[in-house]
């Protein structure tokens, strides 16, 4: 059978989510069947499994016998665990449809929004509609605040427009799709991605929900790199900090020096007040190597992007039926 274009394709990372991907999948055929009768609309659902350890494959498998026609279920498995992003890229590159949706499969992204969302890209001139989740609630309060944090610096310090809330679940035009997949950097940061293309962007705010089953795969700590990951990727201004401070130690230490000369001159030269000569070196060492873990971030990211490696890797699929 040829494969038709369907009028809205789903792209859903996976990693070890066979509890809640048959509820989603449930969910997501009842919203569908919904659309269908209402618009008249075809299905795609990309999903990727990515490098999953538990039954997430098999699942899929099992789904895209099971599911109809006119809601086919195109599946990938990587290699092994490439992350969120990858998934992502690996999903919205084999995604068929005029209009492309990215969701996660926990159910913290409501299909039921989606009927919502076709209204509001079909009606309205934007390009995309993408979801703002309006309250962190339930999440743990120190948590919050460096999301907060980190949300107003990189808005500060970078081109991309970062919304803080935004969920990686959007309805998008081709046009849109098309060049987010052009942006085939290795170290992604879709947040800024999304930001980083423009088009217009409706927000849909909602409520946020927590996910069916299984647990999140973020730790604090995990959030911490993958916001380094996100300014390194989409910021130059930390490198500009060792020119900055350079510039200001030079000027503090020209004024000390005049001092010392001045003084020396007047009170003669007393050898003493070598605890605030340490303090100082060590100050002026540690800005140095401040400075230097920053440059050498930017050129650890630099040297993985100069090697050009694929995104994913994939290992089984049914995608070329
Ligand atoms: N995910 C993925 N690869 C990973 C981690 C997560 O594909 O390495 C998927 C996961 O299966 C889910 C989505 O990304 O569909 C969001 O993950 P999660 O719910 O853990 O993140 P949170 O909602 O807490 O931000
Ligand atoms: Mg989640």
């Amino acid at each position: 059978m040829e494969h038709k274009r369907p009028d809205i394709s789903i792209v859903v990372p996976c990693y070890n989510e066979e509890e809640s991907l048959p509820l989603f999948l449930r969910e997501l055929e009842r919203v569908a069947e919904q659309m269908r009768q209402t618009d008249d609309l075809t299905f795609e659902v990309v999903l990727i499994d990515d490098g999953s350890t538990d039954g997430t494959l098999a699942t899929m498998k099992r789904e895209a016998q099971r599911l109809p026609a006119h809601f086919t279920v195109r599946w990938a498995s990587f290699s092994r665990n490439f992350g969120k992003e990858a998934a992502l890229y690996a999903g919205l590159s084999h995604a068929t449809g005029e209009l492309v949706a990215t969701m996660d499969a926990d159910m913290q992204d409501p299909p039921s929004l989606l009927p919502e969302m076709y209204r509001i890209i079909t009606t309205e001139d934007v390009d995309n509609v993408a979801t703002r989740r309006t309250t962190r609630e339930g999440e743990p309060p120190i948590r919050s605040l460096f999301a907060r944090m980190f949300y107003k610096l990189i808005n500060k310090i970078s081109k991309a427009d970062i919304v803080d809330g935004a969920r990686d679940f959007r309805l998008m035009k081709r046009p849109m799709v098309d060049a987010i997949l052009s942006m085939r950097e290795y170290n992604r940061f879709s947040k800024g991605i999304y930001g980083w293309v423009g088009f217009k962007t409706r927000w849909l705010p909602y409520v946020n929900v927590n996910r069916v089953a299984g647990e999140t795969k973020w730790s604090f700590f995990s959030l911490l790199l993958y916001s380094i990951d996100g300014i390194v990727a989409f910021s130059t201004v930390p490198l500009s900090i060792a020119s900055v401070a350079g510039t200001l130690l030079c000027i503090v230490a020209f004024f000390a020096l005049i001092f010392i000369i001045v003084r020396a001159l007047l009170f003669g030269d007393p050898v003493d007040g070598w605890p605030s000569l340490a303090s100082i070196i060590i100050f002026i060492g540690g800005i140095q190597l401040l400075c230097l873990g920053i440059m050498g971030q930017y050129l650890a990211k630099t040297y993985l992007e100069t090697k050009h490696r694929p995104l994913y890797i994939v290992r089984e699929s049914n995608l070329d039926e």
